[in-house]
């Protein structure tokens, strides 16, 4: 097992990372920006070494600054939690090729995985259904004319290397579809640094759901379930859930099987997700993440697991300690995502933390780096906590959401508390009777 892990990442991430090492007795470092000298992850790591300032550009994301992190504190290995360069499929080799192990799957899945249209083609091809549309990068409007008229409108342009819920344009109607292409290829070019767009149905009333992978460099893959994402905002998740209150158990077998056979042709190791679109019982696979997603707790709390410890252990060379037959699956799962942001405008809301009290008690976990008199930079994502909730059914979990909700304080800050609490009182919501698209009609933030 390593010795020392240096993690590339802040926040709650960090800490959720930093407590799997230090319950292994791994020794960790914290990397840092200015901007968070006084931050959690910095205060309860062994060691930690500034790396920049506040741009994430020049701190989270210099390559160099972390890789020469790494060299002077003689780590091990380096767990790069999730965003930042946690899908940069050269920051892996770079890492490999410094003689540093990768917490993670290896450079040339990253890559693959991180163009939407190859990603696409691999899962086809490993036997996994795919949104239906163009196989490749559309070249020109006449292109994307025909695929659109093949398919029916409305159609979904997709940048390749998009991310983040960002790179799409819904088209709704041939007149529509120039201007979009246009708009997508010039936003993806901007946002990063690759015009090529392809084309996709658009589903309108499908669920998000994605089934979570584990692999060992022995051979050996399992499934964790699924999770329910589909309360989203922007593309965005809010909230979610496992297991899916929209899946039968035969529907969860067949999908979770179907993904464990696709990994193991694809020789894949780590954790990942393979994400979903679900209508009318037909499961269309939209991405794979090749990472520890933020909402992998919930997948912890129905299967008992940690997976950033099987993410070491995997790393380090180990075989699963468990098979497919082993992993029971207990109760419900919830996962409230609390953002430092006005619960209705939805703007960011940094500044200082006052008074600061998170709930507990049977089944609450939260997962955050705040604490009182703490200061929110306004230079990273608006995400400070995670309030997961796990009950022996999904009524339980309710119950015991609503009541850990009540129970939050966090002073000084704008939150989306009241947003959630909202949420949980909704009869739809509450009969798990929600898509993609509830979250911003309920919101009224649809565009
Ligand atoms: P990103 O990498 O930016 O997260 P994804 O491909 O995972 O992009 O899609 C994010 C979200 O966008 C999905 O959860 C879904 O809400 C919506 N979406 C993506 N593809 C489609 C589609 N073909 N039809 C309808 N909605 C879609």
């Amino acid at each position: 097992m390593f010795e020392k892990v240096l993690i590339a990442n802040r926040g709650e991430i960090a800490l959720r990372i930093l407590r799997a090492c230090r319950e292994m007795g791994i020794r960790t470092v914290a990397v840092h920006s200015t901007a968070d000298t006084d931050a959690m992850h910095v205060r309860l790591a062994d060691e930690a070494i500034c790396i920049g300032p506040a741009p994430a550009r020049d701190s989270y994301l210099n390559i160099q600054a972390i890789l020469t992190a790494a060299a002077i504190s003689n780590a091990d290995a380096i767990h790069p939690g999730y965003g930042f360069l946690a899908e940069n499929a050269d920051f892996v080799a770079m890492v490999e090729e410094h003689g540093f192990t990768f917490i993670g799957p290896s450079s040339e899945h990253v890559r693959q995985m991180g163009d939407k249209i190859t990603a696409k083609r691999v899962a086809r091809e490993a036997g996994i259904p795919v949104v239906p549309g163009s196989d490749g990068p559309v070249r020109n409007e006449e292109e994307a004319r025909r695929f659109s008229d093949d398919m029916g409108y409305p159609v979904l342009i997709k940048a390749t290397a998009g991310g983040g819920g960002r790179g799409m344009k819904v088209v709704n109607a041939p007149n529509e579809l120039a201007s979009a292409l246009d708009l997508t290829r010039k936003e993806a070019q901007a946002a990063f640094g690759n015009a090529d767009v392809y084309i996709e149905k658009f589903l309108t009333q499908p669920r998000h759901i994605e089934v979570q992978v584990l692999a060992d460099h022995h051979g050996n893959v399992v499934h964790l379930g699924e999770r329910d994402c589909s309360m989203q905002r922007r593309h965005q998740k809010l909230v979610e859930e496992a297991p899916s209150p929209a899946l039968n158990a035969e529907q969860r077998r067949d999908i979770g099987n179907l993904v464990t056979k696709a990994i193991k042709k694809i020789g894949y190791r780590s954790v990942g997700t393979i994400e979903f679109l679900f209508e009318d019982g037909e499961f269309y696979f939209i991405e794979m993440n090749t990472r520890l997603q933020v909402e992998h707790p919930v997948t912890e709390m129905i299967c008992g697991l940690d997976l950033v410890r099987e993410m070491l252990r995997v790393a380090a060379g180990a075989p699963l300690g468990f098979k497919q037959e082993d992993i029971r699956f207990s109760g419900h799962a919830i996962e409230c995502r609390i953002n430092a942001e006005n619960p209705e405008t939805f703007l960011p809301s940094p500044g200082l933390v006052g008074d600061y009290y998170a709930p507990g008690g049977l089944g609450v976990r939260v997962d955050s780096a705040l604490y009182s008199g703490y200061r929110v930079p306004p230079h990273y994502d608006s995400l400070i906590a995670k309030l997961i909730v796990h009950g022996a059914n999904r009524n339980e979990c309710l119950m015991r959401l609503r009541r850990a909700l009540g129970e939050y304080v966090i002073d000084g800050l704008e939150t989306s508390i009241p947003l959630h609490q909202r949420l949980v009182a909704n009869p739809e919501f509450v009969n798990g009777d929600y898509d993609i698209g509830w979250l911003e009609d309920f919101t009224g933030t649809n565009d």
